[in-house]
């Protein structure tokens, strides 16, 4: 009989962190090695959020807060969901914890039993199938494709929803596509979920802040009220504010969910860290005006590497209308060989052969449930990502 439990073995290690991972190992052999594999803001977390965090330091607020985050912190949430997404949320409807993947996790782990199925457009963040099954629940997979810009429909939606169903997971602006629901979308989607009362929706609006053009951002409980009661609506500071490393994430909900959150929480890591509380604070009550031009930065990285991967041979990648990456398909290439008369089969051979030959780290798009594909990052400096493009470029055009 194995030591490690049946649920560990039901899951397996993020793609993401593992091509990071492979990225180090090569560059700590030399080569110089530009990782478009990892998800975090390439910025500096603002000064006044650090010095926040200095000041709670010094000011002795260094132990344990409620599991459900400091009343300061949740009240600057309330706001926050007031003023961005036009949502009410009680105090007690209002829970933080050691980053949005936690908050997600707990959601799953107070919720989801045996045999319940939670469905989860591809392409999807790696985490969410992977958590659904160590609760021991089934993930439904719902495909989507480019000619839909990778956003579910509404058809797609009613025909895999079934008694079991407990949750739909939405992203948007979507890791790894990109993709952003415009409100007409997203309210075909919520239509159907009115339809079916049993199903609750858990809304991952990490990258609310990083939507171009003047695409607005919609969440489902603001643009359906009847779905209030059975929406979670997740969200946190990491991808806003450059805060990936300070670990804080939230959530809004109805209080019997948001009170079954607490309840695991306060048996796993209880509240948050202190002092990155302090420091979300100051985050979502202080000044937001600098977000604007580092959403202006990002959108003219877009704009770069969406132009360079489209003048490559064999690739072709949709304009994202939000977060940091793009998914492009490689899978023109299917079949074609590398100078060193490698085939290249499908997406994960395009991402390692295109580390060896060319050290560029990108993930391979079957990790997220959409094969033939690979995501980049494109939270980089313009100069590396022009050179990664180049890159890419002579990689592509050297298979024959
Ligand atoms: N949701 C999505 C879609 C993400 O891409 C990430 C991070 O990569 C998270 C949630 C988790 O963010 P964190 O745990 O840093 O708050």
């Amino acid at each position: 009989m194995s030591f490690l439990s049946a649920a560990l073995g039901r899951i397996k290690p993020s793609a993401s962190i593992v091509a990071n991972q492979r990225a180090r190992e090569l560059a700590a052999q030399g080569r110089d090695v530009i990782a478009l594999s990892s998800g975090e803001p390439d910025f500096d977390t603002p000064d006044h959020i650090k010095d926040a965090a200095a000041a709670a330091m010094a000011a002795g607020k260094t132990k344990y807060t409620p599991v459900a985050g400091i009343p300061e912190l949740r009240k600057a949430i309330r706001a926050k969901f007031q003023r961005e997404n036009g949502l009410d949320y009680g105090l007690d409807q209002i829970i933080v914890g050691t980053g949005g993947k936690q908050v997600i996790a707990n959601a799953l782990l107070a919720t989801v039993n045996p045999g319940d199925e939670v469905i989860i457009p591809a392409p999807f963040w790696v985490s969410y199938p992977e958590i659904v099954a160590l609760c021991g629940g089934t993930s439904v997979i719902a495909p989507t494709t480019a000619s839909d810009a990778f956003r579910l429909t509404a058809e797609t939606l009613e025909t895999l929803i079934t008694s079991k169903t407990k949750w739909l997971i939405l992203n948007s602006p979507s890791n790894p596509s990109g993709a952003a629901y415009g409100r007409d979308e997203l309210k075909s989607l919520t239509d159907v979920l009115e339809r079916h009362p049993h199903v609750w929706v858990l809304t991952d609006d990490m990258y609310e802040h990083l939507i171009y053009g003047d695409q607005p951002f919609y969440t489902p409980a603001q643009i359906a009220p009847a779905l209030y009661e059975r929406t979670l609506t997740v969200n946190g500071v990491s991808k806003a504010y450059a805060m990936t490393g300070w670990r804080i994430g939230y959530a809004g909900g109805p209080r019997q969910l948001v009170k079954a959150m607490d309840t695991i929480q306060g048996q796993f890591t209880s509240g948050a860290c202190s002092i990155a509380q302090w420091a979300a604070v100051a985050a979502l009550d202080g000044p937001q005006d600098y977000l604007a031009g580092r959403r202006q930065a990002f959108e003219a990285r877009r704009d770069l590497v969406v132009g360079m991967l489209n003048q490559s041979k064999g690739l072709h990648c949709l304009v994202p209308e939000g977060a940091f990456y793009v998914f492009p398909s490689c899978e023109k290439l299917f079949g074609l060989k590398t100078a060193a008369g490698q085939e290249i089969s499908n997406d994960e051979e395009f991402a390692a052969e295109l580390l060896d030959a060319e050290a560029v780290a990108v993930v391979h798009g079957a990790a997220y449930g959409s094969p033939g594909h690979f995501r980049i990052s494109y939270a980089a400096s313009t100069e590396q990502l022009e050179e990664a493009c180049k890159r890419i470029q002579r990689f592509c055009n050297s298979l024959s």
